[in-house]
């Protein structure tokens, strides 16, 4: 590991002094200290932001704030996120394991970097550790990558599970920074690769997540389905997060996301409007299987991904459409 700086921030305004100077915020330190071991990140100076007073979960008007520095064990443990939020409790628990989730915090799992093994592995091209050397993984073992959201630069997936929920929530990601304050819907915090894939988000230099805000609660049935490899600690290969309700037999509104099937957190409102206003069946859910996947493009290894996510997402609305019949 390469040497580096490491100052304390005490408050919000201390940590932007600090990134307004060059250094990267540290929250819990799960991906980066990771990527410093490898030198695939080289920061020459960090702030620790753990001190700031962002561990807070508070009532925002009708929905819930969470502090970036709220670990996600502490998150998923909340009564009223469990309550009113349970979507996000169950996509959080379905991720990593305890000793990491008491780690790891709900800003910086929002900017966690893929799991794409030649990114980690710097003998290898990869255009997003290192822009313009290529992309190993097109014609490599990609197993694991995106079928949807790809460029000819890169096909990685975001490998979280916290923003896919988020993403279903409508939640939005509240940031500070010398020019002012921004509230970014989690819908357009994630950047698809385009010719650009070393950039993961849309933060700036020198702006920092201080929160997450949920809007109220919306009383639907809320499930987190995870296909991955093996029952705990694996990465999805296909995740759908829904939040739906009944009425008189009829799907009266549906949030959809999909986790570890395209390049960012994937949310396609067309999906959802193929389900409004129908009767739950098969044959529905076929047809939004196939709007969802309608651009879908496997790369030999992941080819398999597109038929799973088709029945993934099956079997979560006749799950949620059972259990939310009204
Ligand atoms: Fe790098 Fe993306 Fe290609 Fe993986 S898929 S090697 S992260 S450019």
């Amino acid at each position: 590991m390469k040497t580096f700086t490491l100052d304390q921030a005490a408050s919000t305004d201390g940590a932007l002094r600090c990134l307004d100077q060059g250094a990267q915020a540290i929250a819990g330190g799960t991906n980066l200290v990771d990527l410093m071991k490898l030198q695939i990140a080289v920061p020459q100076r960090l702030v620790s932001i753990r001190k700031t007073g962002l561990d807070e979960i508070s009532a925002d008007g009708a929905g819930l704030r969470i502090g970036a520095m709220v670990t996600n064990a502490d998150c998923a443990a909340d009564l009223r996120v469990r309550k009113e939020w349970p979507l996000l409790a169950k996509a959080i628990l379905a991720g990593a394991s305890p000793q990491l989730r008491n780690r790891a915090t709900t800003g910086g799992n929002l900017c966690q970097r893929t799991r794409c093994g030649y990114f980690y592995d710097t003998t290898q091209a990869c255009n997003k550790r290192d822009p313009f050397s290529g992309c190993a993984a097109r014609e490599g073992f990609n197993r694991i990558h995106a079928v949807l959201g790809t460029s000819d630069a890169c096909i990685a997936t975001y490998p979280g599970d916290m923003a896919v929920a988020m993403l279903a929530l409508d939640a939005e990601v509240l940031t500070e920074s010398p020019s002012g304050a921004r509230q970014i819907p989690v819908s357009e915090f994630h950047r698809m690769p385009g010719d650009d894939p070393a950039r993961d988000n849309v933060l700036e230099p020198g702006e920092l997540i201080t929160a997450v805000r949920l809007p109220a609660p919306t009383g639907g049935v809320q499930l987190y389905r995870k296909v991955r490899d093996r029952a705990s600690y694996a990465f999805a290969l296909v995740s759908v997060a829904v939040d739906l309700a009944m009425e008189e037999g009829r799907i009266s509104r549906c949030a959809l996301a999909f986790g570890s099937l395209g390049t960012v957190p994937w949310r396609d409102t067309a999906v959802e409007e193929v389900l409004v206003g129908e009767k739950p069946s098969p044959e529905l859910f076929a047809k939004a299987a196939d709007v969802l996947l309608r651009d879908a493009h496997g790369f030999g290894d992941n080819d398999f991904k597109i038929p799973l996510a088709a029945r993934a997402l099956a079997a979560t609305l006749s799950e949620a459409t059972r259990s939310g019949k009204a």
